[in-house]
């Protein structure tokens, strides 16, 4: 059988396209792949469950556009389906007055972006919505809040499956192969015939272009974002949402307090480089993973570029103490035996060979491919508009 879209990758990104392409056209055949034995078993599965709003993107970029019209694509896409999710709001706090100018620009581009409700914020003001923060001013952030992402990614796949698309668990994808109509896709479970493949890899969506045969413009590499958990005894010292001011330099967002929407507070992720792409504790290792990321000159020009950045990471990942001094800078009261160890993601940042992060996010197509190449924060939340977007671009090609 001969499908007429083969989706590679079972994360939220390559489920709300299967999904978004059997909407528009319920009579195509779609098939999805995915190498693990569930749905969302990497960062989908592994992510703060924090929908964004559009405040942190350039305006104009694919990332403040697909954010803004996703979230509210999700918040429907919720309600429809009884998913867990509340918009709880945040409050992104400045601390020091260098942040300010920051903070100010924040306001801008959240206005620019079309954000409604934004408020700027007192330190008594501060005070009222989260009681234990402390800062000098703040956002606050109506729109934004907390979902349960793997029941997305399992609604998503109910849909897809009672839509006529099938999905293929423990199925890794290996060679990508041209054909005189189409593709032939080389898996651990066989061979499949396709006329278009669109690959949404995460931390192997660059091996996935070579798997095509093509050169991929931008290379992953593996940051592992580490969380605390909030002991149940002082969890009343977070209400929803606290974030610092990012540094504009990094696409991270900083380590925020995060309520989980099935009850618990977090607290994190940092941003080191992992040992595997999907390296979840500092033991992880794989040899091929560490030798690409070790011979890619951007990595060497980007630790080049921040060292100290970089060093700082290292040091507050192996130091519970010095993760807790970045947290008391939000929340003062906050003590390093209220912390628990908790789990951690592993983010895919394709990177430049001149040591620069992408920062939008990026697509690469040829004739009958197309391979979503960076899709980190906020691509969870805005995971349908992205879907939507690369549907239309494959609904050029097929007729
Ligand atoms: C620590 C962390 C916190 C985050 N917090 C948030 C947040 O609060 N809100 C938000 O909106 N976003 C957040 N993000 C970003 C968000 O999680 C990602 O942008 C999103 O999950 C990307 O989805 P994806 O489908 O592209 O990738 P993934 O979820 O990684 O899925 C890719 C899938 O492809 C599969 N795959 C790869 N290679 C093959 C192959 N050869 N054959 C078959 N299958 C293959 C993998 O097994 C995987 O399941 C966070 C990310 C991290 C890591």
């Amino acid at each position: 059988m001969k499908f007429d879209l083969m989706v590679v990758g079972g994360g939220i990104v390559g489920l709300a396209t299967a999904h978004r392409l059997l909407e528009a056209r319920p009579q195509l055949k779609v098939l999805l792949l995915e190498k693990e034995s569930k749905l969302a078993a990497h960062q989908t599965g592994n992510n703060s469950g924090v929908l964004h709003s559009g405040l942190y993107y350039k305006p104009g970029s694919e990332k403040a556009r697909c954010a803004v019209q996703g979230l509210q694509q999700m918040l429907a896409f919720c309600r429809a389906h009884g998913i867990a999710h509340d918009q709880c709001g945040k409050i992104v706090v400045a601390t020091e007055e260098s942040e300010l100018p920051r903070l100010e620009n924040l306001w801008e581009r959240g206005n620019a972006n079309g954000l409604l409700g934004l408020r700027k914020l007192s330190p008594q003001q501060i005070k009222e919505i989260e009681p234990h923060a402390a800062g000098i001013a703040a956002i606050h952030v109506p729109q934004e809040g907390i979902v349960d992402y793997p029941a997305v990614c399992e609604k998503l796949g109910e849909l897809i499956r009672q839509a006529g698309g099938e999905i293929k668990l423990n199925t890794r994808v290996g060679k990508i192969v041209s054909t005189a109509d189409g593709w032939t896709v080389i898996t651990s479970a066989g061979d499949f015939q396709t006329k278009f493949v669109v690959t949404c890899g995460g931390l192997h969506a660059d091996r996935l272009v070579r798997a095509a045969g093509q050169m991929p413009t931008a290379k992953i590499v593996p940051f592992r974002g580490e969380y605390y958990q909030i002991k149940k005894e002082r969890q009343s010292l977070v209400r929803h949402l606290i974030y610092p001011v990012p540094d504009p330099k990094f696409p991270f967002l900083g380590v925020h307090f995060t309520r989980l929407i099935h009850g618990g507070i977090e607290a994190g992720p940092n941003a080191v480089l992992a040992f595997a792409r999907e390296g979840y504790k500092w033991s992880d290792f794989n040899l091929r993973d560490f030798t690409e990321s070790l011979c890619f000159p951007g990595l060497w020009k980007f630790m080049a570029k921040y060292p100290s950045m970089c060093g700082y990471e290292i040091r507050r990942s192996l130091s519970r103490a010095e993760f807790t001094r970045s947290l008391q800078k939000l929340v003062p009261d906050i003590r390093e035996d209220d912390l628990e160890t908790g789990g951690a993601g592993v983010r895919a940042q394709a990177m430049l060979p001149e040591g620069k992060l992408v920062e939008d996010f990026h697509f690469e197509e040829a004739r009958g491919i197309m391979h979503v190449i960076n899709a980190p924060s906020p691509a969870a939340t805005a995971s349908l508009a992205i879907g939507a977007k690369i549907v239309e671009k494959v609904l050029t090609q097929l007729k």
